[in-house]
């Protein structure tokens, strides 16, 4: 087996009331806690330093969960000073021990799962297992990015040479890292970024997305009781334009790891390559997908759809991985159709508190409204296969969307990813399957891709021809396990490295080859 072993994260498992009870009422004393997020900077901020904004919950907007101080440019900047300074002395610290503060996060991570849940859900709309298993996959990168640090850089790899010369390779931290998060994985991905450019032996500059600060925020709280130093790991919550811009414009600033929109990306791309006399920068960037899923004829239906729910609706469909177009061969797309909307008939939109609930809320109105807008152009083509029912009592104070599917002619008909539990189906003839995959291809995204066949050949030669980062063969397309499932796109869904993946920390380091004649 490829990769470092270490301990697994804790896991519960809700549906057994001796773990189920003693977490729901721990999560209740955080429930009403008004949170406040604010730069945590290697210098003090004072505390009415910079704009505010609430924070309002997705599924009660009534309910403010607390405030965000948002960072300026001059606090950005200064924030870069101080990372600058840190970095010889950061990457000259052994990596055993950063390697252990790293670890010493998971751990508190475990201990404090309830108040991270019940931020997760009430900042970011999460239900009860996705948040167990959004911290979960934080707490397996802190131990996994922290194992392998020290495979990595624990010592110099002797190289072979002649007689009389001596040549090993050596791994340091490459400068200072600006990460730059989404809210739809507000701890996993926030502190995937972080731990694994920090314990690479790069000072880190993180920019949480405005809609999740407040769990960020805790995230860092925690990385610094951990031992990190203040002036090696720096929040900087706010605006993206504002202090994005600061970051990447800023020549001090080696490399960008960005998670996002492919626009965003781009703008970023844009902006560190403008850099007069900046160093080449390094950009990894995981960003969004049009992700498909092809069915055939040998496919069980029963099984397709229960994995099609998950994949395009688990979440609300605010995964990256989110199965987005789902083609069916003719010959069973009314089957497959008919259990699909069965199925959509039965599912549970409203409060994700509650264990009943399949579907939250999108995280907030601006979300809900381009979801809406994508949604009414389609009805008004009449394209309409099926939509889960929206019950007032349970979601009028939140911004809701119910789960929808349609017909449309082909993924080129889609101009952009639609974040949110909107599923589009294409019907094909066997016939034209190359067609589909040059389809599929030509849109340029290859972040995740499903094929449901018992027709093995078939399975295995669509998966060949396929451009995406995460292939999945008869089961739904989302989720990615540590050290398993190592998961990035290509094309425009990302650069890679691949996160939670052996060769993801290689992208954070620089090698020196030191060849002595001795
Ligand atoms: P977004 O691109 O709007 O924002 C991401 C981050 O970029 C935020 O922190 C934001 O403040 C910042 N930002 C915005 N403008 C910026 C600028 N000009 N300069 C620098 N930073 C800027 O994305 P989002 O809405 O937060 O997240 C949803 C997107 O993320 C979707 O497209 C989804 O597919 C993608 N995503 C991809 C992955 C993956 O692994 N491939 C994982 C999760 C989410």
């Amino acid at each position: 087996i490829y990769g470092p072993s270490r301990r697994n994260s804790r896991g519960v498992n809700l549906n057994i009331n001796s773990q189920y009870r003693p977490l729901m009422d721990e999560m209740a004393t955080f429930m009403d806690r008004e949170y406040h997020a604010r730069p945590l900077l290697a210098f003090d901020v004072a505390e009415d330093a910079g704009a505010r904004r609430d924070v309002l919950c997705p599924f009660d907007r009534r309910v403010r969960v607390g405030s965000v101080q948002w960072t300026s440019r001059d606090q950005a900047s200064k924030a870069v000073d101080a990372a600058w300074a840190a970095f010889p002395r950061w990457d000259a610290t052994p990596v055993a021990e950063r390697a252990a503060i790293v670890s010493r996060l998971g751990d508190l991570m475990e201990e404090h799962l309830a108040e991270l849940m019940t931020l997760c859900s009430r900042e970011g709309g999460k239900l009860l297992t996705d948040g167990v298993d959004e911290i979960r996959e934080a707490v397996d990168f802190c131990r996994y990015y922290a194992v392998r640090a020290e495979e990595l850089f624990g010592s110099a790899t002797r190289l072979p040479g002649p007689t009389g010369e001596s040549n090993e390779l050596m791994m340091g931290g490459k400068g200072v890292f600006a990460a730059i998060s989404p809210w739809n994985f507000p701890i996993a991905i926030f502190c995937g970024q972080v731990v694994a450019a920090a314990v690479a032996g790069n000072p880190v500059l993180a920019k949480p997305a405005e809609q999740t600060s407040l769990a960020a925020n805790r995230i860092i709280e925690l990385l610094h009781e951990a031992g990190m130093p203040r002036d090696v790991v720096q929040l900087l919550p706010g605006d993206g334009p504002t202090v994005g811009s600061v970051l990447s414009g800023d020549p001090r600033i080696t490399g960008v790891v960005f998670t996002g929109g492919t626009d965003t990306a781009q703008i970023i791309n844009r902006a560190l390559a403008a850099r007069e006399g900046a160093p080449l920068p390094t950009l990894i960037a995981e960003t969004g997908g049009m992700n498909a899923m092809i069915v055939d004829s040998t496919a069980l239906p029963e099984q397709v759809v229960a994995d099609v729910i998950q994949s395009a609706f688990q979440s609300a469909g605010q995964r990256c991985s989110a199965l987005r177009v789902l083609y069916v061969q003719d010959v069973v797309a009314d089957r497959v159709i008919e259990i699909l909307k069965g199925a959509m008939d039965e599912l549970h939109v409203g409060d994700p508190r509650h264990l009943g609930t399949d579907v939250g809320p999108v995280i907030d109105e601006d979300a809900r409204r381009g979801l809406m807008a994508h949604i009414e152009t389609l009805k008004g083509e009449g394209r309409l296969v099926a939509e889960t029912r929206l019950d007032p009592t349970h979601t009028a104070q939140g911004t809701f969307v119910a789960p929808v599917a349609f017909e449309i002619d082909g993924i080129e008909a889609l101009e952009r990813e639609q974040f949110g539990p909107i599923l589009h189906i294409v019907r094909y003839r066997a016939s034209e399957i190359d067609g589909v995959i040059d389809s599929i291809n030509g849109r340029g995204y290859g972040l995740t891709f499903g094929v449901h066949s018992r027709n093995q050949t078939f399975a295995d030669e669509i998966a060949q021809k396929i451009r995406a980062g995460n292939v999945y063969i008869n089961r739904n397309i989302i989720g990615a396990v540590v050290g398993v499932q190592p998961f990035g796109g290509q094309g425009l869904s990302g650069t890679g490295p691949k996160a939670g993946g052996p060769h993801y920390l290689l992208r954070f380091a620089t090698e020196k080859t030191v060849t002595e004649n001795t």
